[in-house]
């Protein structure tokens, strides 16, 4: 009887491979990180070859940290950074290009013919999306319009388009000795091209898209053994069980399986998302509808998701480019160095602005300096911005689905910021609440996987493995916090219009 269930995570930054046992502990993990390509401003890429070879990596470690054989691991679930999208031949293996990540901005003008004069929500009532560069379909156009010869040969049928759950998938059961090219739903949903009724692509968007049918993987669910794994390597023939996108399988591993339930991850950005049950909710407040999973034959389950691009990030950027701290973690000691932040605010729109205000000419902003401003403030302010994003898509998910949320479940490599999740509970009003196992994300795609063989019965064995670590309660009174919100706005609206 094997005893473990892997789970790779091809995260953002990084490449996790996290092995987890009938309880949901962690019982071993590796990790590395993987080059950040900005060629441009706006533009940002990762090498999808080099990420393959840290998948393997991580993968093999993790299996000896912990000792574990490959009998021992009941399946592998997928769970990878969404929308960033590679373009292969699949003849020999190779990328045409590099991956395009799902902050790039490069698709601005596409996105713009594209919506024409029925405008960036022209296909959203079909995919539940705005068209914005965030999104996978525009990316793989840019490539096929930009790379040479790329066209030529997609034409051909020689080349794959996917999400890095396909590629990985593809590279996992043999590649070009018989890769499997096949995506989930949740991935499918964040490429502007699945309709979210009929689970599968939309034909008319697909020809708009300028993509031939031949490059798109297939469809399934989120929970079914898709294949198994090649017979080289560290996981040979274990099935491949689960596949979700990151904020899918972070929604799932946090348990949020009944309507109304939702959560935030604090990562590279932030993502908010409700339940909504076998219901589509079509947000008018700059929302996503979404896939937020389906277990094999079940009828799938519907997300609304406020995206906001930049938070974690925002400290990577304070470490990197300003280099007023010298790890993550400093920035609390830093914002802690001042009593407050001083009336100066960031608001990071270095990918344009997310949800919910979809404006992809937005660009980055420090207002309200004067020379009593230190880094202090501005470490404050960073941190207080993840804050007001958060609450921009908190209220914009009250007002679509007219129930406010009673409280926030929380996850992601953030928090552990208590100063961050304390101004949190202040500015939602309402606590928010940490698990013991914060790895949702490569929890939830080990829950899908390991549902698709029977390691775990159904939802309700999953349920129970949910712990509180820790709650925090609002304390802020709602003038200052009114009084907040507004100057936050204020910073927004200096950041639009920017590009000409
Ligand atoms: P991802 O899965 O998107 O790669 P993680 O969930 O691993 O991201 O979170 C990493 C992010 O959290 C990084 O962007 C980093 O800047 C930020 N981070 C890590 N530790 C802290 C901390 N103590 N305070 C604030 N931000 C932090």
């Amino acid at each position: 009887m094997s005893k473990y269930v892997a789970a790779i995570d091809q995260g953002t930054t990084s490449t996790r491979c996290m092995i987890f046992d009938q309880d949901g502990a962690v019982v071993a993990v590796a990790q590395t990180e993987h080059d950040q390509i900005f060629p441009k401003a706006g533009w940002v890429e990762h090498n999808a070859i080099q990420i393959w070879d840290n998948t393997r990596k991580v993968c093999a470690e993790a299996m000896a940290h912990g000792d574990i054989s490959t009998s021992d691991v009941a399946a592998i679930g997928i769970t990878n950074q969404r929308e960033t999208t590679v373009v292969w031949d699949k003849t020999t293996g190779q990328p045409v290009y590099n991956a395009i990540v799902w902050q790039d901005t490069r698709t601005d003008k596409i996105c713009q013919q594209l919506a024409g004069d029925e405008g960036a929500d022209r296909f959203k009532a079909k995919v539940g999306l705005p068209l914005a560069t965030y999104f996978a379909g525009p990316k793989a156009r840019w490539v096929l319009d930009n790379v040479e010869g790329a066209r030529e040969k997609a034409e051909a049928g020689d080349l794959l388009f996917g999400t890095m759950d396909t590629w990985l998938m593809w590279n996992l059961t043999g590649g070009v000795d018989g890769g499997i090219h096949v995506t989930d739903v949740t991935n499918a949903s964040r490429t502007l091209m699945m309709d979210l009724a009929t689970l599968d692509w939309d034909d008319d968007i697909v020809a708009e898209m300028g993509l031939p049918k031949s490059m798109l993987p297939e469809i399934k669910s989120s929970s079914e053994v898709y294949a198994n794994a090649r017979d080289k390597g560290v996981f040979a023939g274990v099935p491949l069980g689960g596949i979700l996108g990151d904020q899918q399988a972070a929604t799932f591993g946090q348990v949020c399986f009944e309507p109304g339930m939702a959560k935030n991850t604090y990562g590279t950005g932030n993502f908010v998302l409700l339940n909504t049950g076998e219901e589509q909710v079509l947000s008018k407040n700059g929302l996503l509808t979404t896939v937020c999973y389906k277990i094999g034959d079940s009828k799938p389950i519907y997300a609304l998701e406020g995206s906001i691009a930049v938070t974690g990030s925002l400290v990577q950027w304070l470490r990197d480019n300003l280099q007023i701290i010298k790890a993550a973690p400093e920035v609390e000691d830093l914002a802690r160095s001042v009593e407050d932040n001083g009336d100066v605010y960031v608001v990071p729109a270095f990918s344009g602005l997310f949800a919910p205000h979809w404006r992809s000419d937005a660009r980055g902003a420090i207002v309200g300096l004067t020379r009593f401003a230190n880094k202090g403030h501005i470490a404050r302010a960073a941190l207080e911005a993840v804050a007001f994003q958060s609450k921009e898509v908190v209220d914009a998910m009250n007002a679509d689905s007219g129930v406010d949320l009673t409280e926030l479940k929380v996850d992601g490599g953030m928090v552990v910021n208590d100063t961050l999740m304390q101004f949190q509970a202040d500015l939602l009003g309402v606590p928010v609440v940490r698990p013991k196992i914060t790895e949702t994300t490569a929890l939830g795609a080990a829950y899908a996987a390991g549902l698709a063989v029977g390691f775990w019965k159904d939802e309700s064995d999953l349920t129970k493995q949910w712990a509180e670590d820790k709650r925090w309660e609002p304390q802020m009174d709602g003038a200052e916090r009114d009084r907040l919100v507004r100057k936050w706005n204020k910073a927004v609206q200096r950041t639009l219009d920017w590009v000409e």
